[in-house]
């Protein structure tokens, strides 16, 4: 134990996960993190959150299976000690219109996203409830609060995350733990750089601050709902998308 909290991140080898990993490195977490594929891109991400002063559990696992999303939870606490705060960043898309959408994109998508987010939280907020302390982040999107053209079973697994982490909320609010949703809208990470120039120009006209926004941007956010500055929100999906759903 090195007397610092200890954070689990899914999907920290890119991205929103990615970031999340280096700021809480930053201000004095040791960090667990689980990649699905790209283990160079993790050892990467392990050796700068290092170079941040914390301690580093890498792990590869598919949070869509329930054993493997256990096994990350625990390996992660018996590296690094007892989580007190947990990000569920690991998601994907598979973009085509609900009528031509097959089984197989469906699935995949809520399995990801939806289900690896329960399995997850199902397997770290055991032990924080026990402890008395925790905070849980889930990543939503904007496309699960308001829908969005040709992700409906993205939208339908981020509805459900928003649900989910509200029922959390509730069910472990009277145990010292918080658990909220973040709700990004377009950020510029590898989920939205195949996006061709043409809708990507149309996208950045529908948002007033004009831009995308960064990775970074998001992760100053679950930094702080996990802190103890955000110790009475709890049950929230909070927006992060430069006024794109006003
Ligand atoms: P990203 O850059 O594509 O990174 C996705 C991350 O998830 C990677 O670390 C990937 O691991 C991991 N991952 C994918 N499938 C996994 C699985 N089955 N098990 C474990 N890890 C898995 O995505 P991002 O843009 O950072 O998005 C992060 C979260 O924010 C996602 O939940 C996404 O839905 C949400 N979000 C993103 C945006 C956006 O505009 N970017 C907007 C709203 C919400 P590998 O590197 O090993 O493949």
């Amino acid at each position: 134990m090195s007397g610092r909290p200890v954070a689990l991140v899914t999907g920290g080898s890119r991205g929103i996960g990615r970031a999340t990993v280096l700021r809480l490195a930053e201000h004095g977490y040791d960090v667990g993190f689980c990649y699905h594929s790209r283990g160079d891109l993790a050892a990467e991400v392990e050796r700068e959150a290092k170079e941040r002063g914390a301690r580093v559990h890498a792990h590869l696992a598919d949070v869509s299976d329930p054993a493997a999303a256990r096994e990350f939870v625990e390996a992660g606490e018996a590296a690094l000690g007892p989580a007190e705060a947990l990000v569920t960043s690991a998601g994907i898309t598979r973009d085509r219109p609900a009528l031509l959408t097959s089984d197989e994109d469906w699935q995949q998508v809520l399995r990801t996203n939806l289900d690896g987010t329960f399995h997850v939280c199902r397997a770290a907020v055991f032990g924080m409830v026990k402890r008395r302390r925790g905070a849980v982040v889930t990543l939503s999107s904007v496309s699960g609060v308001y829908g969005n053209v040709g992700q409906s079973n993205y939208s339908a697994a981020k509805a459900g995350v928003c649900g989910f982490t509200k029922a959390l909320a509730k069910e472990v609010a009277g145990r010292g733990v918080r658990a909220n949703a973040v709700a990004p809208g377009f950020i510029d990470t590898d989920m939205t750089a195949d996006l061709p120039e043409r809708v990507r120009a149309q996208v950045v006209s529908r948002v007033p601050q004009g831009r995308l926004g960064t990775a970074d941007e998001v992760a100053d956010l679950v930094l702080f709902l996990l802190s103890d500055r955000a110790s009475y929100i709890t049950g929230q999906v909070l927006g992060v998308d430069g006024g794109l759903t006003l």
